[in-house]
């Protein structure tokens, strides 16, 4: 089984997750593209060798999925980039076999046993699993769950793709209209609650309708932050935002706010994309701030 990036409890939730693809390297230049090689540099003491390589060129991303249990319920946020789906050889992303549902089976979560699968947004690395191809069909991978989408996310999806259907690959017919097709699809407002437990908080930026998902335990508080953080140097650089964020300026507008939001609380970060340890707190350092893995 692939090393868990993080396994910890937010009061009486247990965290886990369960990881895709665990250190893969993108070119700073071209996932930061405001990233400078100096200011890369000078974070080379923490960087290396587990959140960028040894040259100091590519950050290191992971793709993994939370999965929270509560004495209630199981959830699952993000659903990483699943098997077997056709991508058009976009690279990474293309045709994938990996372990991640014995890996999810082998933390002891069977996928009838999930209540509730959660996405950020609805790019293909935060939904793939929401469906697996059984006997040549696409099939939600989760039978008794609810799949809770922010309907603002859904609707600019659908605006894309009238414009241009071929632009996401693929990704709402194999993964999101099985869902909608099951009946098994909730369209909720952007500050929908789960269960007392989960809230959502429009995130707009990366995607118009990204949100970020509160969990709030009785005895402590994480925020699931999705792609509004993707590498830990965005916490001392929030100005930076990702080449993949659709509207980089608001982007990098809510990640300054979500980092003097949560700097020096009591809040834990499950980013989407922090290679292991993953979790951690942001603190002010100087007259920036840095991100404190929480191992
Ligand atoms: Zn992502």
């Amino acid at each position: 089984m692939a090393e868990s990036p993080c396994s910890l409890n937010v009061g009486s939730v247990r965290v886990d997750a369960v990881v895709e693809l665990a250190t893969v390297p993108l070119p700073f230049a071209h996932f930061l593209p405001d990233a400078t090689a100096e200011a890369i540099a000078a974070e080379a003491e923490w960087l290396k060798p587990r959140f960028a390589d040894a040259a100091l060129t590519h950050g290191l991303l992971s793709f993994h999925t939370y999965v929270l249990r509560s004495e209630t319920c199981t959830i699952l946020v993000d659903t990483c980039i699943g098997n077997h789906k056709d991508r058009g050889g976009h690279a990474g992303f293309h045709r994938l076999t990996t372990d991640w549902l014995r890996n999810l089976h082998q933390l002891g979560v069977a996928p009838e046993s999930v209540d509730y699968v959660m996405c950020t947004h609805m790019h293909g690395d935060h939904v793939g699993w929401n469906t697996r191809l059984m006997n040549g069909r696409w099939v939600p991978t989760f039978p008794n769950a609810r799949y809770v989408f922010a309907r603002q996310e859904f609707e600019h999806r659908a605006q894309l793709r009238a414009l241009n259907p071929g632009a996401d690959y693929g990704v709402y017919a194999d993964s999101v209209l099985p869902v909608i097709e099951s009946g098994q699809a909730d369209l909720v407002e952007s500050d929908h609650e789960v269960e007392g437990l989960l809230r959502l908080e429009a995130a707009p930026g990366h995607t118009p309708g990204n949100v970020v998902i509160h969990l709030q335990a009785d005895r402590g508080h994480a925020v699931l932050s999705g792609d509004v953080i993707h590498h830990p140097l965005q916490v001392k650089y929030p100005e930076w935002s990702a080449a993949f964020c659709e509207d980089r300026a608001a982007s990098a507008a809510c990640r300054r706010r979500f980092v003097e939001t949560h700097a020096d609380t009591d809040t834990l970060i499950l980013p989407a994309h922090f290679p292991a340890p993953t979790a951690g707190f942001i603190r002010s350092h100087g007259n920036r701030w840095r991100y404190s893995f929480a191992d």
